[in-house]
C-alpha cells in the first residue's frame, strides 16, 4: 500500500477580497476566512514548566481580578454564538484545569442555543478527579498534552514530576465518555523526539488519537529554532519505519491536525489515526477559521498576532453585545494572512504560548 506525502491541499495563498461586505454577522477576515471555531485562554498560569514554552522559574501571572471572570466568559461566549456564527469552543490556558470555576463555565456555554460543541486542552494533572463533572456539565471532547510516557523524560520537558497523574488523567477521561481522547505531542531533538513510533503504539493501544505538533516560535526564552525544530516529514518518516500511512479522506475542514489511517507494517491490519500538526514547515493557514480570547478578555485574530482587541476594558464599561460584537469582528478583520514565518523578517509576538494557549 503507497502513500503520497505531499503538501497538503491547503498551502495556497488566499486572496484579499476588497472592502468588509456590510451587514456580513460573521467574523469574516479580509482574506475571505470566516472563523466559527473561538479558543478562549481562561488562565496565563501552569502547573507544569515546559522547556518549549515556560522558563523554569514560571512567568509574572495575571493577578485574578485582571481575568475574565465567570459571569464575563458566558456573555462573550453567548455573543460569538448567537451573533458572530462560532460552532466551537475550546478552552485552553496555561492550565485551564486550575479553573476552580471551570465546571459552571462549561455549563453556561452547553446551556447556548445553538449549543457549541465544547472541548477543552489540558494537561490532565487533577483531570482524575475531575473528568465525569466536566462531561456531565457539558464537556464533548478532550485534548491532552502528553510528549512521552516516560517519566524520566516526561520530568526533563515539564520540570515537574506528574506523569502519573497525567496518566491516570486520561484514564479518567475515557471512562467519562471524553473520547476519543486526543493526545497532543511535541518531539523536541535530542530528547523525546526517537520516541514518535512508541507513543503511537501506546495510545492506538488505548484507542487514543495522537497528533504531533511541530514546535512553534511562542516560547517565553525566545529560544526556539527552525533548525532544531523536528519537523512533520521527520514524524512521518519515523512512523513508516514501524506502520503504513495512508492520508483520511475525511475533508479537513480547516482542522490544523493532517489525518493518516494507521496500519501495520505489512498493511494488513487498520490500527486507528494519527494526526499531524505541521504548522510551522506545511502551514494551514489559507483555511484558518480560529478566532482566539485571552484571559484577559482580548481578542487575538491569529496565534502570531502582533496586536490585540480588548473588549474586558469595554465590557466592564458597559458597552452593549452589539457594540462588542463589532470590535469583535473588526479584530478579525484585519487578521493577517497567516503566521509570517516563511515570509522573512518574522518576528516573535510578546505573547507567549502559555498566555495563548493554542
Ligand atoms: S498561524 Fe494564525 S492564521 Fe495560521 S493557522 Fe494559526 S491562527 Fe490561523
Amino acid at each position: 500500500m503507497s502513500i503520497s506525502l505531499g503538501m497538503p491541499a491547503l498551502a495556497g495563498r488566499p486572496a484579499d477580497v476588497g472592502p468588509r461586505p456590510n451587514g456580513d454577522p460573521s467574523l469574516v477576515d479580509r482574506w475571505g476566512r470566516i472563523a466559527t471555531d473561538l479558543r478562549i485562554s481562561l488562565t496565563d498560569r501552569c502547573n507544569l514548566r515546559c522547556t518549549y514554552c515556560m522558563p523554569a522559574a514560571g512567568l509574572p501571572f495575571q493577578p485574578p481580578s485582571q481575568l475574565l471572570q465567570a459571569d464575563e466568559i458566558a456573555r462573550l461566549a453567548t455573543i460569538a454564538v448567537r451573533q458572530l456564527g462560532v460552532r466551537q469552543v475550546r478552552f485552553t490556558g496555561g492550565e485551564p484545569l486550575l479553573r476552580k470555576d471551570l465546571v459552571e463555565i462549561i455549563a453556561a456555554v452547553s446551556a447556548l442555543e445553538p449549543r457549541p460543541e465544547i472541548s477543552l486542552t489540558t494537561n490532565a494533572i487533577g483531570l482524575a478527579s475531575r473528568a465525569s463533572a466536566l462531561r456531565a456539565a457539558g464537556l464533548d471532547r478532550i485534548n491532552v498534552s502528553l510528549d512521552t510516557v516516560h517519566a524520566a523524560t516526561f520530568l526533563e520537558i515539564s520540570r515537574r514530576p506528574f506523569l502519573e497523574r497525567v496518566l491516570a488523567g486520561i484514564d479518567a477521561a475515557a471512562d467519562a465518555g471524553l473520547t476519543p481522547v486526543k493526545i497532543n505531542a511535541v518531539l523536541l531533538r535530542g530528547v523525546n523526539d526517537r520516541q514518535a513510533a512508541e507513543l503511537l503504539d501506546w495510545s492506538l493501544t488505548r484507542g487514543h488519537q495522537l497528533r504531533f505538533i511541530e514546535q512553534m516560535p511562542l516560547d517565553a526564552d525566545h529560544s526556539w529554532d527552525r533548525a532544531t525544530m523536528v519537523t512533520a516529514a521527520e514524524v512521518r518518516e519515523q512512523l513508516q519505519e514501524h506502520y503504513e500511512l495512508v492520508p483520511d479522506d475525511e475533508p479537513r475542514d480547516g482542522a490544523p491536525a493532517e489525518l493518516f489511517r494507521v496500519f501495520s507494517r505489512d498493511g494488513s491490519e487498520f490500527l486507528g489515526l494519527v494526526g499531524i500538526i505541521a504548522s510551522v514547515t506545511e502551514s494551514f493557514c489559507a483555511d484558518c477559521r480560529r478566532t482566539r480570547l485571552t484571559s484577559e478578555g482580548a481578542v487575538r485574530s491569529c496565534l502570531f498576532s502582533h496586536a490585540e482587541v480588548d473588549l474586558l476594558g469595554p465590557l466592564r464599561a458597559g458597552a452593549s453585545d452589539d457594540e462588542l460584537a463589532a470590535l469583535w469582528r473588526d479584530a478579525m478583520w484585519a487578521k493577517p494572512v497567516g503566521h509570517g514565518l516563511d515570509a522573512g523578517g518574522f518576528v516573535q509576538p510578546e505573547r507567549t504560548m502559555s498566555a495563548i494557549g493554542g
